[in-house]
């Protein structure tokens, strides 16, 4: 028969503090989601208004992405939100220091030519393919600030707003290369899928 340990009336206990306390911070990163995870497939809802809660999930979303150390911009659904937001962060591109963006409820307004650059997605990790997609659009949106917004991009902008609109929409740039292309991909993607992501 086992015998009952004691418990020492002497060992310090302590309900506050210590190695293991969990420190609350107001804006912390968020989970992200990755491929096989059902909600990058849904469809994401519009913002009816910004109110403090979109502004948070926006900073967090931010953090979210500098977090990642490469990514460039990142929408809602990636980290398991349904709400039409994404968020790009160029950094520095060409020689020059970009602010980054926040839009609400992007929309396309017009999409002019096409052109073919090398994609990767945060929630595909370690996969990328050339993807092809209209070089020059016009987006419409509303700011952090709860502004309406008018972008005309091209180049690596316009690529990254299309990818994240995309996300929006259940879509992956998988979608868009061609049958050949992602017959190759479908190993690496199956892994992937059945891969477990760290917490
Ligand atoms: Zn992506």
């Amino acid at each position: 028969m086992p015998k009952r340990r004691r418990k020492s009336k002497n060992t310090p206990t302590s309900d506050v503090g210590g190695e293991d306390s969990v420190v609350l911070r107001e804006t912390a990163p968020l989970q992200m989601r990755y491929y096989g995870d059902p909600v990058l497939r849904k469809r994401a809802e519009p913002v009816a208004e910004i109110t403090d809660a979109e502004r948070q999930l926006a900073e967090q979303m931010l953090m979210t992405l500098e977090d990642t150390g490469n990514g460039i911009g990142l929408a809602a659904t990636q980290v398991g939100v349904l709400k039409r937001l994404i968020i790009v962060d160029l950094g520095e591109e060409d020689d020059e220091a970009y602010e980054p963006l926040v839009l609400f409820n992007p929309e396309i307004l017009s999409a002019e030519g096409e052109i073919v650059a090398e994609e990767g997605c945060l929630s595909i990790p370690d996969v990328t393919a050339d993807v092809k997609r209209p070089e020059i659009i016009v987006v419409d949106g509303i700011d952090i600030q709860g502004e309406p917004v008018h972008i005309e991009a091209d180049g690596l902008l316009a690529r990254v707003l299309l990818h994240e609109i995309d996300h929006l929409n259940g879509v992956l740039f998988i979608d868009r290369i061609s049958g050949l292309k992602r017959q190759l991909l479908s190993d690496e993607l199956q892994k992937l899928q059945q891969a477990e992501h760290p917490s």
